[in-house]
């Protein structure tokens, strides 16, 4: 499949959706923009007074994460799924996870699933499940609509979140103890919060979530 890919990339060649530059490989992104990711740091987490017991994320939004991150999600471009991917599993060989864990996604709308035209987190999930032997459920739903996060002030997204999310089972120490949650972007850390403080209602024994990018606090 691969060899079938790179002779139709010689044939057609690709467009890296961050510069636009010609790609000529099976890559998704050019080499250029692939080499602007920061190097992950083993400082790169986040405890205290959460209901999850550990935060790690890849890089700061900032970066060329956030804009692999807007080009994925807006794009919209899934393609960039699969080195997203990557960088979770490079994340976890530095930040292992707990044995017997659950990977799990925050899920999306159903307008923010019709604007983007896939699950973006979902996608990855999956993909990440494969590639690290650990399984994916998808534990967590939307139980209330509401408007997108972006845009609103810190005050606005706390309660924007609270109720929005439930859980699909119950006693999760009984299957799932140990949870995985995914994440594109910490901003506030109001939605993995919620999701964490749920999962632990319905039995997790720890929570603990992986994002490819932090953002600055909102003021
Ligand atoms: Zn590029």
């Amino acid at each position: 499949m691969r060899l079938l890919n790179e002779i139709a990339d010689l044939f057609f060649p690709k467009s890296c959706p961050i510069c636009g530059n010609t790609i000529k490989t099976s890559r998704t992104v050019c080499f250029e923009c692939e080499s602007k990711i920061p190097p992950l740091n083993r400082e790169n987490k986040i405890g205290g007074k959460w209901y999850f017991d550990e935060l790690f994320y890849r890089a700061a939004y900032g970066s060329m994460m956030g804009e692999l991150i807007r080009a994925y999600k807006y794009g919209p471009h899934p393609s960039i799924g699969s080195l997203l991917t990557d960088l979770f599993v490079e994340m976890f060989e530095t930040f292992h996870p707990l044995p017997n864990s659950t990977i799990t996604v925050v899920p999306i709308t159903f307008r923010s699933y019709k604007e983007k035209g896939f699950d973006h987190m979902y996608l990855i999930g999956k993909e990440l499940s494969k590639k690290v032997e650990i399984p994916f459920l998808k534990l967590l739903d939307i139980s209330k609509q509401t408007r997108s996060q972006v845009g609103s002030s810190n005050v606005e997204r706390m309660s924007l979140v609270d109720g929005k999310y439930s859980v699909r089972y119950k006693d999760l120490y009984r299957t799932c103890g140990n949870i995985i949650l995914i994440d594109d972007v910490f901003t506030t850390g109001s939605t993995v919060n919620e999701c964490s403080k749920i999962l632990k209602e319905a039995g997790a024994k720890n929570v603990c979530v992986y994002t490819l990018a932090k953002a600055k606090m909102l003021k």
